[in-house]
């Protein structure tokens, strides 16, 4: 029997070390590569994602898992996550695999299009068949009649649309009134201080940074590209963020909130690599971790009172004639915009329940796709008290839906309750946290989180996790008084 366990986690690493290949030569893509090099590389990551799909079918993976009857709690995770897995690859047809493939590729170019000529009517059409293929992928895998959760469950196992909006009515509650009150108040955070700031010194202030938090330089490696992403697993976790050099927060924040999921990568087991043991427990999970580092840890009094030192001798001159109140005060920028990615983290959480009250409205059927541009403003005046005047800066501005990506945004949400409901359970845990970041030493917090979080692997999803490690189901709750904790001194005194 152990040897038919053996045998099927060699080919779940298999797997995972074919995902890996592909995730660097995705990573070299956007790192890297030459001008004229993309169509080379398209057709080496289309051979490898058929090699490695060809490897999760594999027909044996099926027949261990029907023979296999777990001895202890570790192989019961790994068979149940690996029949998951399992069942997503084979009950999908192949040419809808195919269909899919195609039609997102062809709908990023018109979503790319479109946006630049500000005209949803030439990317509905594509949206519309991306709907009807979620419809049909659901179906395929016995989610017929819950189409939307099935988008959601992909990407947090056992999150519904009904648990979400229970969490989310709760978080709008509380956070409409927070925004509007930010927004009436005289304070106002001036990020133009910063100006100015030559890349290689910012370079050098961002590895100081991310080395304390503990990212291990030598099992990975930070690098540029257009937009800041994580890739890799184990002993070979790549980053990346990007300069300019009158923005210098967003490279450094950027920064940060890649080497907490970094370190989450970082922190799973080694030896189960490849194996549901060694794996990311989901997107919600895997954004808790970042967003704790860069918000709740980064954005703190006690972080700067480390940092800012730091800051001011690498930039002394361009630093000269601000003080620390305004620097901490331009850290923590709360200020509505239409866009999702520009948004502070007050307001982001807004961006996110308009995409999740839309998402689920299309998926039902209430709205209609046509119907989508003037439901979107509509929304983001009710939630962001702003209307956006292009389809550009409104339904428009995602690159998600473009690739059929849905169910994906309320993840960002729920990671950031997620890291706020940790963030007070580790504070009591681990009682005088603020001094050791004072002092510039995060290793009480990353061996917290290395031992409730990032070691568990696949063990639990997102609900059960929460309930484990903090004794209480998922609330909004902590998320509110983290922010009424950080914000009000600053913006409602
Ligand atoms: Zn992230």
């Amino acid at each position: 029997m152990s040897g038919s366990y053996e045998r099927l986690l060699e080919k779940l690493k298999r797997v995972h070390h074919l995902g890996t290949v592909a995730g660097l030569l995705g990573w070299d893509e956007q790192v890297h590569l030459p001008p004229d090099s993309a169509d080379q590389r398209a057709e080496q990551l289309a051979l490898i994602a058929e090699l490695q799909h060809a490897a999760a079918a594999d027909p044996e993976i099926g027949r261990l898992l029907d023979s296999l009857t777990p001895i202890d709690a570790a192989q019961e995770v790994v068979i149940r996550e690996a029949r998951r897995d399992y069942e997503r690859v084979v009950k999908l047809p192949s040419e809808f695999v195919a269909e899919k493939a195609r039609h997102s590729s062809a709908a990023y170019h018109a979503w790319a299009a479109a946006k630049e000529a500000d005209d949803f009517t030439a990317f509905a059409p594509h949206l519309e068949k991306h709907l009807a293929l979620a419809h049909r992928e659901a179906a395929y895998l016995g989610w017929g009649d819950r189409p939307y959760d099935y988008a959601i469950d992909k990407h947090d196992p056992g999150l519904t649309a009904a648990r979400l909006t229970e969490l989310f009515d709760e978080l709008q509650a509380g956070l409409v009134p927070l925004v509007r009150a930010i927004a009436a108040s005289p304070v106002r955070a001036n990020p133009g201080i910063f100006r100015a700031f030559p890349v290689d010194a910012q370079r050098e202030f961002l590895h100081e940074v991310t080395a304390r938090m503990g990212f291990d330089y030598r099992r990975g490696r930070i690098d540029v590209s257009l937009h800041p992403f994580c890739e890799g697993a184990g002993a070979d976790v790549r980053m990346t963020t990007r300069f300019d050099v009158d923005n210098p927060l967003d490279s450094l924040f950027s920064a940060i909130h890649e080497t907490g999921h970094g370190l989450y990568e970082q922190g799973m087991p080694l030896a189960a690599q490849g194996t549901p043991l060694g794996q990311n427990a989901g997107m919600g999970v895997h954004e808790s971790q970042s967003r704790m580092w860069e918000n709740q840890v980064s954005r703190s009094r006690s972080f700067w009172n480390h940092f800012e030192p730091r800051l001011r001798a690498r930039f002394p001159a361009q630093l000269a004639g601000v003080g620390s109140d305004a620097l901490y005060l331009a850290v923590n920028q709360v200020a509505p915009t239409l866009i999702r990615v520009d948004s502070d983290e007050v307001y982001y959480n807004l961006h996110i329940l308009l995409r999740f009250a839309l998402e689920r409205r299309l998926f039902s059927g209430e709205l209609t796709v046509a119907d989508l541009p003037a439901a979107w403003n509509a929304l983001s005046q009710e939630l962001l008290g702003l209307t956006p005047t292009s389809d550009r800066t409104g339904v428009l501005q995602d690159v998600h839906w473009s690739g059929g990506a849905f169910g994906y945004f309320p993840s960002y949400c729920l990671g950031n309750m997620i890291a706020s409901q940790l963030w007070f359970t580790v504070r009591e845990a681990c009682a005088g946290l603020d001094a050791d970041f004072e002092r510039g030493d995060f290793s009480r917090l990353l061996a917290w989180l290395r031992a409730e979080i990032h070691q568990q692997g696949r063990r639990y999803g997102a609900l059960e996790l929460v309930r484990r490690v903090t004794g209480e189901e998922l609330t909004p709750k902590y998320l509110l008084r983290y922010l009424e904790e950080r914000y009000a001194p600053l913006y409602l005194r």
